[in-house]
């Protein structure tokens, strides 16, 4: 360990032809920490996630990763742009949980949790099953190892999401609205899996409208806005004493 943040972002632009979707955003997350991002449609939160995997590239200021530069090396007294096997292997050390679940629907369950740990990161394919089913068991599917995406709920394939992305043993994993999608009562399970992780000491990012879940997991909150971090904190002082208007407003409508 370098001893300093997990993740650092420093002045982070992106633009969308003349539209900044990320405006100067500066943030670090450290070791075992929970950041929740709040912000209202389009403020930039997805982007923010997606940059930081690599979905996304960024037009200026830089994000590191342990203290290594994403995406690019230094070059010529310049900066360039690394290759796509360089990328795939800075990315295969963080995991994403998007709103879709995007399990693959031809790969049973199990083989949805097994399949980066064995060709991504070489693992033996024998240990990568003990550890899925054991990764099924902690998110309550253990019965489903032989089922395939589309014979589960909405909630169930989330939770094989979140255990697909944690089978990699991720230096940090980004969470994109990951109950937006589910039906109201299937969304409760999908926060205990995450909350477990958190307890457990896993570094984390969470867009989420849940405010419950940010109150009660996230170390600090960041709201976003115009592509700006506008406020950030611990949740308690966040959300009991808001210093802009704009979050005021917000947490009105997101209570
Ligand atoms: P959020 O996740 O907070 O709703 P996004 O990060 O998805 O916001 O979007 C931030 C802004 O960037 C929005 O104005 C959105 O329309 C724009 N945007 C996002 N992705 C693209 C894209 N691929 N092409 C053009 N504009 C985009
Ligand atoms: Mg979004």
């Amino acid at each position: 360990m370098t001893g300093g943040p997990a993740l650092r972002l420093r002045g982070v632009r992106k633009n969308f032809g003349e539209h900044a979707a990320l405006d100067g955003v500066s943030l670090d997350v450290q070791e075992g920490e929970v950041v929740v991002v709040i912000g209202p449609s389009g403020s930039g939160k997805s982007t923010l996630i997606r940059c930081v995997h690599q979905l996304d590239t960024i037009d200026a200021g830089a994000i590191y990763l342990d203290g290594e530069l994403l995406g690019y090396e230094q070059h010529r007294g310049g900066l360039r742009a690394l290759g796509a096997r360089r990328v795939a292997a800075q990315r295969s050390r963080m995991s994403m949980v998007f709103q879709q679940f995007n399990l693959i629907p031809h790969f049973t369950v199990l083989r949805n949790i097994t399949e980066a740990p064995v060709r991504v990161h070489g693992r033996p394919r024998a240990e990568a099953e003990a550890e899925g089913m054991e990764l099924l068991e902690r998110v309550g599917l253990a019965d489903r190892a032989h089922h395939y995406p589309r014979q589960l709920s909405g909630g169930q394939q989330q939770r094989v999401a979140i255990a697909r992305a944690v089978a990699t043993k991720p230096r940090i994993t980004l969470f994109d609205e990951p109950t937006s999608a589910l039906d109201p009562e299937l969304v409760d399970d999908v926060l205990a899996v995450m909350r477990g992780l958190a307890e457990e000491g896993m570094t984390m990012i969470v867009v989420t409208h849940e405010m419950a879940f940010a109150r009660e997991v996230a170390d600090r909150c960041v709201f976003m806005e115009s592509g700006r971090i506008v406020e950030s904190g611990p949740p308690a002082e966040l959300f009991t004493t808001p210093s802009s208007p704009r979050l005021r407003s917000f947490l009105a409508r997101h209570h």
